[in-house]
């Protein structure tokens, strides 16, 4: 008895076109024969999740199984028994055309290079404006003298004997007729004999390497951020694309300043006659000293906003935070006679309980 299409794509029964797609997608990810090689069980749910594609996605098909469930599919013809991998491979080649890779995202495919990761260390203000970067990348590089090819000049490769150029083989396993990648020639449905190789390469296409990369790493970066270069990795075997390079970032603190985000917070000192009376007070962003203007009575923490003079964001272009200024009292460590006179005569006045002059001085000279 077939199953619910519904229920083998997991989707509501008033599913739209998108979701119904989205969600055969990643079936068809998590079941495909490519990553379940020699699984039959996972071959029968990724045909039958092509079977629910294919009348939930078809108008006309999705009515009748609406009203009349699986009898009624067969009773018009429009009942789809793949028999084989490849059928479904072309029912379906608007997903799958150009192939797995191409329709699941990540260019996973055969003989593609590795994908290179690449850790970089920012300071907080490269990280801030941005900075270009050159990095000597150790990787896989495609060979010159052969173009990629692996092949010696003028080399041809013949079709691999094996699978007849077909790049699969058709293997039997109980009912079930299992396409499977070449053993032989890896998928290529080529093959190059051993004098036909190139002798830089030694037929690989690739030889190690390590390239020059310039990157361009764009304002408001953050650490854990990942920069992926198109591929920049290892180059693939011969006919295969190369990998992907990410660069995976890391932002070193700043003394001073402390990112939320793309906004940016900074503390201030800021004399205790300002804060009482009002004034000025120049402040540091990343774009550079800003002046402040301090109001009277300003409580100690209170924080100024500088609309716009945070960091860029990175995810949303033209989108810039804000400098918070957090202004505290400033307390000097070491006072000059006057000025010491002076804090006393205002302690006298507000009847504040301050230690006498010397206080601590003498009571150390006692201890010793
Ligand atoms: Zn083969
Ligand atoms: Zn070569």
């Amino acid at each position: 008895m077939a199953r619910d299409y519904y229920e083998v794509l997991d989707v509501p029964r008033d599913a739209d076109a998108a979701a119904i797609k989205k969600a055969y997608k990643s079936a068809a990810r998590k079941h495909h024969p490519d990553l379940n090689q020699g699984n039959p069980a996972a071959e029968a749910l990724f045909k039958e999740a092509s079977e629910a594609y294919d009348v939930l996605s078809n108008d006309d098909k999705r009515r009748v199984y609406d009203q009349y469930g699986h009898e009624g599919l067969k009773g018009r013809g429009f009942d789809p028994n793949f028999t084989d991998m490849s059928d479904i491979f072309s029912a379906f080649s608007d997903l799958f055309g150009g192939g797995f890779a191409e329709a699941f995202g990540g260019g996973r495919g055969r003989g593609r290079g590795s994908d290179l990761e690449v850790p970089i260390q920012l300071t907080f203000m490269e990280a801030a404006h941005g900075v270009t970067r050159t990095l000597t990348v150790p990787r896989q590089a495609p060979c010159e003298p052969c173009r990629s090819t692996g092949l010696k000049p003028g080399a041809k490769p013949s079709t691999c004997g094996t699978c007849a150029g077909q790049g699969q083989v058709i293997t039997a396993q109980g009912f079930l007729r299992m396409r499977t990648v070449c053993p032989t020639c890896r998928g290529a449905g080529r093959q190059v004999s051993n004098e036909d190789r190139c002798t830089h390469c030694r037929g690989a296409g690739r030889v190690r390497s390590s390239a020059e990369v310039e990157v361009r790493i764009p304002a408001g970066s953050y650490s854990g951020l990942q920069i992926r270069l198109n591929g920049k990795g290892d180059a693939g075997e011969p006919n295969a694309p190369a990998g992907d390079l990410y660069l995976t970032l890391d932002v070193e603190e700043h003394a001073v300043f402390k990112r939320d985000g793309s906004d940016v917070y900074a503390t201030v000192d800021v004399p205790y006659p300002v804060m009482c009376l009002g004034g000025s007070v120049v402040a540091p962003t990343v774009h550079g000293d800003e002046t402040i203007s301090v109001r009277p009575g300003t409580p100690s923490g209170h924080i100024v906003t500088l609309t716009g003079k945070g960091i860029d964001d990175v995810r949303q272009r033209g989108r810039r935070g804000n400098a918070l200024v957090r202004l505290v009292v400033g307390v000097p460590t070491k006072l000059g006679d006057e000025e010491e006179a002076l804090i006393r005569q205002l302690a006298v006045l507000k009847k504040e309980d301050v230690s006498e002059k010397g206080f601590w001085a003498g009571l150390f000279d006692k201890l010793m």
